[in-house]
This record gives structure tokens, C-alpha cells and sequence, in this order.
């Protein structure tokens, strides 16, 4: 039977050397949490990103959920961060008691908008959580003065933006902590699932340590430092199988090319498609030095939008939408609330689509993709 081809969203980053290392790792039997593969890649990242620890994880949802614990955050606590962003960001937040404080994201960056932090701050405010959305960078100049001022932790979500910057900085390095997402659907995967928690904060290491051993102090029994071990804090179980460790460092190893391989779609992209009279193509600020996570369309109207939508799945291309404002959905409404007004958020989750980008997608595809765009354009023009 005819089966007509479908090009998908988004597959996993697959550099071709991921069997060997696995295979290496299963001959060592030495599978459990901080073996030899996740001190080689918790050594790279902080090397290569300029971090002064890393920790693997086993999701960056856990990195985030780590964070909200070694900054203490308690019941009533307010955290302030966009509406346009993925669950686990407020979740995190929300499990430790906080109230989330959302607030608008800025039209061209799609990041929080940060002219709007300062007016969101009260008594309560503990923390600024950034999502570099699409590995683009926030204006971190502007956010570090706040965090000064009124003595704020800094958390950046960077599950989108492994090896992106911010001037000279890598993201994730700039904050008090960053974290990491090595998920399928992101630049690097450790296997499916996986993160990191980077601490930049000398002063947050040693609770780090002791959280992600069960709330123990385990870590300085490794180091030869003490006997026994005894149980100290509030923690959890929050370390990288090094099966999964494995994986990730055959695409640590060769980031450069899954780096230069994305930028190249991401620029095809850029350079055939142009703003038209139904939607806009990214533009971002001269700070940002992207990771070709995400390429969008910016649509005018929702009708347009859904148009468009239909049209290229019709024609076997899947695209996609997100995220579903926080501060409207059922959560969101029960455990936060939006600060200021809502000018561009809702209105981004409805009018932006992402187009497939991923390391294995050929240019052929890709050909045939901006293709669809083109007669979209030409077919809808007269309207
Ligand atoms: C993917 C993503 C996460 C969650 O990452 P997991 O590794 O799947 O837990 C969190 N925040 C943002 C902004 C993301 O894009």
C-alpha cells in the first residue's frame, strides 16, 4: 500500500558513536550514579561552559526541583518568572510551597520581560527564574543588577540553550544555578531523559552535595573524609544513571558537529524564509549567540496560524505549537498568579509554530519543507 512519508516535529540527536560508550559502560558494571562517564561529562561541562560544578541529573525537571531546595525555598515564598514557559519550571517551585509571581514575555525574544521584574518584586520575593527560550539568551545585564539590588537568587532554566551565550558567557553559567536538559527533544540527549544542575554560587556546592545523596553526607564518605555516613537534610535521589552518562558523552564528544549541523538548518531556514504579510521570521537582540533549538513562525492572526497548520500536515510535515499559558491553566490559576497585564503571552502560545529542526533531518527534507511555506504564501496571498 502507498504509505505517504511523514516528516516529524523532532528525533532524537543520534552521532553514531552512542553504542560504543554504552557498550563500554556495560562492560565496566559500573552503572550507578557518578561513574566514569559522569565525571567525564560533569568535567566537560564545567570546562567547556565555564561553570565551577556541574551535577548530572536524571531530568532538568529534577535540576529545577533541586535548586528550589538548596536555595531553601519555603512556603509562601514568591518566585517570579514567564507565563510562557514549560510546566516544570513553576513546578519545581510550587512542591516547596512558593506562590509564582508570572509575568509577560518581550515580543521579539519571547523571554521574560525584564523591565517588568522590578515593579513584580514584594517582601516575599526569593527568586528569578530565566528561560532562555530556544536557546536565545534574556537580557542577563539587566536581571543580575536586579538580583543585586534586592538580593535575589538567579535560577536559569537553560533545558533549551546547551552551548548558546549571552555576550561571552555560556547560558546557564550566568545565573546562581543553571539547569540543563538532556531530553530527547533537545540539542543533546543523554538517552531520552536527563539534566544537569550547574552551581555557579561557590557557596551552594556543599548542600548540593548533600541533597542529591538522599539528604546525606555519603559524598564525604567517597572522599575519604569520614566513616559513616548519617542522613542531614531534606533531599532526594537525584543522580544520572551512568548508562545514561555514556550516552551523553558520545554527543558531548562531537557537540561541535550536532552544533554546526543545526546552525546550518537553523540559517536554511533564516535565509529562504522572510517576513511576510502572514507572519514573522525570529529577530533577536546583538547580545544572543543562539543554539539552533527552535525555528518559529510568528503568525498575525489565529486564523492564519490554524491555516497554516493544516496545510502542512496535510502535505506530510509536522509542525508544532506550545506552551498553554501558565497563569490560565487549572494550576497556574491555583498556585501563582500573573503580575501586570497579559499583552503577549497568550497571544505567542496561539500565533507561533515551530518548524522540524533536528540533527538527522536531511536537506532534502528541509528542501521540500520551505518549499510548503513558499506556496502556502502563494496560494493564501490573494485573500
Ligand atoms: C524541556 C524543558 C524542561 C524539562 O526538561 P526535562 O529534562 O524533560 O525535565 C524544563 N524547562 C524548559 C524550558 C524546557 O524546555
Amino acid at each position: 500500500m502507498y504509505k505517504k512519508t511523514v516528516i516529524p516535529f523532532n528525533q532524537p540527536t543520534l552521532i553514531g558513536t552512542e553504542k560504543k560508550y554504552v557498550s563500554i559502560a556495560i562492560k565496566n558494571n559500573t552503572l550507578s550514579g557518578d561513574g566514569e562517564f559522569s565525571h567525564l561529562c560533569s568535567r566537560w561541562l564545567e570546562k567547556n561552559l565555564r561553570v565551577k560544578k556541574v551535577f548530572l541529573t536524571p531530568s532538568c525537571t529534577d535540576a529545577l526541583e533541586m535548586a528550589a531546595i538548596i536555595l531553601n525555598i519555603q512556603k509562601e515564598d514568591e518566585i517570579i518568572m514567564p507565563s510562557y514557559t514549560f510546566v516544570s519550571t513553576a513546578n519545581a517551585f510550587v512542591l516547596r510551597g512558593a506562590k509564582i509571581i508570572f509575568i509577560d514575555i518581550r515580543p521579539d525574544t519571547l523571554n521574560i520581560d525584564e523591565k517588568l521584574i522590578e515593579s513584580a518584586i514584594t517582601k516575599k520575593t526569593k527568586a528569578i527564574v530565566v528561560i532562555h527560550y530556544g536557546g536565545i539568551s534574556c537580557a542577563m545585564d539587566t536581571i543580575k543588577n536586579i538580583s543585586k539590588k534586592y538580593k535575589l537568587w538567579i535560577i536559569e532554566d537553560s533545558a533549551q540553550s546547551i552551548l548558546a551565550k549571552y555576550k561571552n558567557f555560556y547560558l546557564g553559567s550566568i545565573g546562581h544555578l543553571g539547569c540543563l536538559s538532556f531530553h530527547s527533544t533537545k540539542n543533546l540527549t543523554s538517552g531520552g531523559e536527563g539534566g544537569a544542575i550547574l552551581i555557579n554560587d561557590e557557596s551552594l556546592i556543599e548542600r548540593a552535595k548533600i541533597i542529591r545523596e538522599k539528604g546525606t553526607n555519603r559524598s564525604l564518605l567517597i572522599e575519604g573524609k569520614i566513616d559513616k555516613y548519617t542522613w542531614h537534610s531534606l533531599g532526594s535521589s537525584y543522580l544520572m544513571s551512568d548508562l545514561q552518562a555514556a550516552y551523553l558523552w558520545a554527543q558531548l564528544k562531537l557537540s561541535e558537529n550536532i552544533h554546526i549541523k543545526r546552525m546550518k538548518l537553523w540559517n536554511n531556514y533564516f535565509h529562504s524564509l522572510k517576513t511576510s504579510n502572514f507572519f514573522d521570521i525570529p529577530i533577536f537582540p546583538k547580545y544572543c549567540q543562539h543554539n539552533a533549538h527552535t525555528f518559529y513562525l510568528k503568525f498575525k492572526n489565529y486564523k492564519d496560524c490554524n491555516f497554516f497548520i493544516k496545510y502542512m500536515r496535510k502535505n506530510g510535515i509536522n509542525v508544532a505549537q506550545h506552551y498553554a499559558p501558565l497563569h490560565l491553566s487549572p494550576a497556574g490559576i491555583k498556585f501563582g498568579k500573573l503580575f501586570g497585564n497579559d499583552i503577549h503571552t497568550n497571544f505567542i502560545s496561539k500565533n507561533l509554530v515551530r518548524l522540524p529542526l533536528f540533527f538527522n533531518l536531511d536537506q532534502k527534507n528541509q528542501k521540500y519543507i520551505i518549499c510548503n511555506i513558499h506556496k502556502f504564501i502563494n496560494t493564501y496571498k490573494q485573500k
